[in-house]
């Protein structure tokens, strides 16, 4: 199928922003991006792994967690590859890259960034504020063209990739972990979490333990930023709205509240400092998910052969293909989005390869990102029976 050069971008968060970033210096291709938003607003702290800057396989497999399982699931080959792609990266992109995996950092603050330097570079990207709806999508296309879906979550085309009639949601699989309250707090001292920190300072809340993700604590000089997950039912989670503050959680949650209050009061014996501000809550079904197809694959097998999708590869990216908690995502997204730029980049590659391999990448990447999500929702659970050890020993399956 020859190339007519055109990519079509839709969705410019984080990870449609660094695909179109990565695409741009390319000759061949022609990037139009399409976003609906006017404005970068959402100011929730997020962390990206270490990994997304690794200078070396061993470097790429360090983590406590799931080092092992990269080295299961990926061939010697495939992280090579991957480490020339980073290598082989613009430079402006790869210092921004390695500026947020320091620390961490406002997601529109990353959304920004990129944008900015997407419009610095003065290489012709054709931006367009407009709402594209699936019908828009496929009326867009020529032959040839490449159409890339970055809309997140709720994704403009996951459901439309499989030819036919298919109810909503039948391209994905998802799985549900649990219902959380992502918490965040300012604290005018340093503070760093541990294993142990985790483990004192909720040892007198029999529920709602705060558990701050380690990496998530982060002194920048004058304040830390404090974020963590608090486990809730499926009942809490329907009572509350999608945010909120600490006091509208001590007026209607003042068990969840306490336990903060708890765990903060501890923080405080330990390094003398105040809470900045108020809390910030969001409430989220933590889920894990995958669109079973990534790709316009099918629609090149089986579907008419007049279909828009039949003559121009369809990929999801970022949230729209695969979609993890525990503040993974988008550097799971980034990862995927460097892959598929690697293979864009390839020019001699026959279609069908290409979605082949990029099916073949985002499912190794998804179960990657499954098992390490099981084992922390493991070890969360675990953890919140430490006092019970009958409890504990109902949750330990050995054999
Ligand atoms: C509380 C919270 C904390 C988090 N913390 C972290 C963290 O620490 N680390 C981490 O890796 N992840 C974190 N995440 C997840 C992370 O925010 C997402 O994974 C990430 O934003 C996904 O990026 P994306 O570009 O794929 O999709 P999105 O960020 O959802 O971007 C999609 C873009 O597409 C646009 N769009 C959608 N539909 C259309 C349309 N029809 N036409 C035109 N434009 C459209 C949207 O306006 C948006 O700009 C967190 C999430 C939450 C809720």
């Amino acid at each position: 199928m020859p190339s007519s050069g055109r990519v079509h971008v839709i969705g410019a968060g984080p990870v449609g922003l660094v695909l179109t970033a990565l695409l741009q210096p390319l000759e061949e291709f022609s990037v139009r991006l399409y976003e609906k938003r006017h404005q970068y607003t959402r100011t929730r702290m997020v962390r990206l792994a270490p990994y997304l800057v690794a200078d070396s396989v061993e470097s790429y497999q360090t983590d406590s967690i799931d080092g092992d399982s990269v080295g299961a699931v990926f061939d010697p080959a495939e992280l090579d590859e991957g480490l020339t792609f980073r290598q082989s990266m613009p430079s402006d992109l790869t210092a921004l890259l390695r500026d947020w995996t320091q620390g961490f950092c406002p997601l529109n603050s990353i959304e920004r960034s990129i944008s900015d330097l997407i419009d610095a570079r003065g290489l012709g990207v054709e931006r367009n504020a407009a709402v594209v709806s699936a019908e828009d999508a496929t009326a867009m296309l020529e032959p040839g063209d490449i159409l890339i879906d970055s809309t997140g979550s709720q994704s403009l085309l996951r459901d439309h990739l499989i030819p036919g009639q298919v109810d909503e949601g039948g391209n994905t699989l998802k799985i549900r972990l649990e219902y959380a309250l992502v918490i965040t707090f300012l604290y005018g001292q340093p503070y760093d979490c541990d294993e142990h920190c985790k483990y004192y300072k909720n040892i007198e809340n029999p529920h709602y333990k705060f558990i701050p993700m380690v990496h998530r604590t982060h002194y920048d000089g004058s304040v830390s930023h404090v974020t963590g997950i608090v486990n809730i039912t499926a009942e809490d989670y329907e009572a509350m709205p999608s945010r909120f503050d600490g006091e509208w959680l001590r007026s209607n949650f003042p068990e969840v509240a306490e336990s903060m209050d708890r765990f903060i009061g501890k923080v405080k014996e330990e390094t003398h400092g105040e809470v900045l501000g108020d809390l910030e809550v969001v409430r989220i079904p933590l889920d894990l998910y995958r669109a079973r197809n990534a790709t316009s694959r099918q629609w090149l097998t089986a579907g008419p052969r007049d279909h828009p999708f039949a003559s121009s590869p369809v990929f999801l990216a970022g949230d729209s293909a695969v979609g993890s908690p525990y503040f993974q995502s988008i550097s799971l997204g980034f990862e995927c989005a460097m892959y598929l730029a690697g293979l864009l980049a390839q020019r001699d590659l026959p279609v069908r390869d290409m979605l082949d391999r990029y099916e073949l990448h985002a499912y190794k990447q998804w179960l990657r990102v499954y098992m390490r999500s099981k084992m922390i929702k493991h070890n969360k659970d675990l953890f919140e029976s430490l006092d019970d050890p009958l409890a504990l020993l109902d949750k330990l399956h050995i054999y």
